[in-house]
């Protein structure tokens, strides 16, 4: 009963935020560094911070994460720090000799209102970065959005900073995959190998989130898309975004800044996103579905006629970053679930008028709220409660107290393996979500059931 105090009766509130569903920007900007290869992603403030978003991606991810910091102090505070950052970069290049070094702001140096565009162009005049090296930023102040908002402004980072139009087409297709698992961003890399079209992704953190344990140790991982390959992502025949909040910035950027048209999907997350997404890359590349495809989603569209009675009817608490939220709540309408809490942290109206959408006609009531916390979430619980929650790790104190089942999605998850390795995206993806969720709905039937009525199968 860790949540114990959590009332019942609800109150409005505006300015307090209890238990929040979010976290902060520059996680999500040093996690898109993470996705280019031989990227060191540098923080701009103190040295707290850093530490913070290194170790809660480590513990996410239980690997270790490279970063660096411009190490302020209370010069800085008062003075700015565009003397720490030039030395950082010195420093950097000296000694870890990465490609690029990708710089995000904090909340001390947005305040102090350091100009980053300045100090990098500076850092470069004065010979700070060696031939053939990149410097990218984006500008991620932990006081407005999220971990998601970091995501995606360096994702723009990358596409200002790197990419450019040489006036003739390559054929590829770029894929901004939004923020997923590294085992998403293979499946998502297979989907497209399998139906023929040549991509380019980024950022893509396979192979460096969940690389192999060695004995060696290596400053940078094996994965990560090549800068070379970013630059030329301009000379793409079009870009597909996945995911409205973390992936749509940068597509439209590339779109205005070197003229590679895009379409905004949602991410490929249960059968009918998977379906669009699968569409639109036919439809891209001008290429077909090939049988093996086909299979992998008749397996899905199989599985879900097979256990559909476990899942009918079921209510569901989602909590989570908004692409994802939107994908699993149209895929528990689509198996006549009812997901009828809905809460992200991450701040827009449009998220609650589009999940909203997705449930008009559903027949159940839903309650959705932006910029809201899991506070709000164990209140709504309390007063009706479901079968099911989805969300982080941290639901699973309001798990707990409501002896709810938890399947754990999205970021972070500290206290179990299992998302690097296997993706929730693509067709097989769905069948490994209606696997947690069918089994926490049968662990708890052979929890509950009275002896007499205890069956080998229900
Ligand atoms: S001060 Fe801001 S950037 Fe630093 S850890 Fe806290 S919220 Fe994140």
């Amino acid at each position: 009963m860790l949540l114990r105090h959590t009332p019942k009766e609800i109150k409005e509130r505006s300015a307090l935020v209890i238990n929040p569903a979010k976290t902060c920007q520059p996680i999500g900007a040093m996690y898109a560094a993470l996705g280019i290869h031989g990227c060191m992603p540098h923080s701009h403030g103190s040295q707290g911070c850093c530490a913070y978003h290194r170790s809660t991606l480590t513990r996410h991810y239980k690997e270790p994460v490279p970063g660096t910091t411009s190490s302020f102090t209370e010069g800085a505070s008062v003075f700015g720090g565009q003397a720490n950052l030039l030395q950082a970069i010195d420093n950097i290049f000296t000694v870890y000799e990465p490609e690029v070094v990708a710089v995000h702001t904090t909340c001390l140096s947005e305040t102090i209102g350091d100009d980053l565009p300045q100090i990098r162009d500076k850092a470069f005049k004065e010979g700070k970065v060696p031939a053939g090296k990149e410097i990218i930023y984006a500008s991620t102040p932990s006081y407005v959005g999220s971990h998601i908002t970091g995501f995606s402004n360096m994702v723009k980072g990358m596409v200002s900073c790197l990419c450019e139009a040489t006036g003739k087409k390559n054929g590829k297709v770029n894929v901004l995959p939004g923020w997923v698992e590294p085992s998403d961003m293979t499946e998502i890399k297979r989907i497209a190998a399998m139906i023929g079209v040549d991509i380019t992704m980024f950022p893509d953190t396979s192979g460096v989130l969940n690389g192999p344990l060695t004995g060696k140790h290596r400053t940078f991982a094996e994965g990560g898309t090549k800068i070379a390959d970013i630059r030329k992502a301009g000379d793409a025949i079009g870009t597909l975004a996945l995911g409205e909040w973390a992936s749509a910035d940068g597509a439209r950027t590339l779109d205005s800044q070197c003229k590679v048209p895009c379409r905004i999907l949602d991410l490929p997350i249960g059968l009918s996103a998977t379906d669009r997404f699968v569409d639109a890359l036919r439809i891209v590349g001008g290429t077909s579905v090939p049988a093996e495809l086909e299979l992998e989603r008749g397996q899905l569209v199989d599985v879900i006629s097979d256990m559909h009675q476990y899942f009918y009817g079921k209510k569901v608490a989602l909590v989570g970053d908004p692409d994802q939220l939107i994908s699993l709540t149209e895929f528990l309408v689509n198996l006549d679930m009812q997901p009828v809490y809905v809460v992200t942290g991450t701040p827009g109206k449009r998220f609650e008028r589009r999940i909203k959408e997705l449930t008009a006609d559903a027949g159940f009531e839903v309650k959705v709220k932006a910029a809201g916390d899991m506070f709000l979430l164990h209140q709504w619980i309390k007063n009706g409660p479901v079968d099911l929650i989805i969300g982080n790790t941290y639901c699973k104190y309001i798990a707990r107290d409501e002896d709810i089942p938890l399947v754990r999605h999205g970021f972070p998850i500290l206290d179990r393996v299992g998302h690097q390795y296997f993706p929730t995206t693509g067709y097989t993806g769905a069948i490994r979500l209606l696997e947690k969720m069918l089994d926490a709905f049968l662990d708890r039937k052979d929890r509950d059931t009275p002896e007499k009525h205890f069956e080998l199968v229900y």
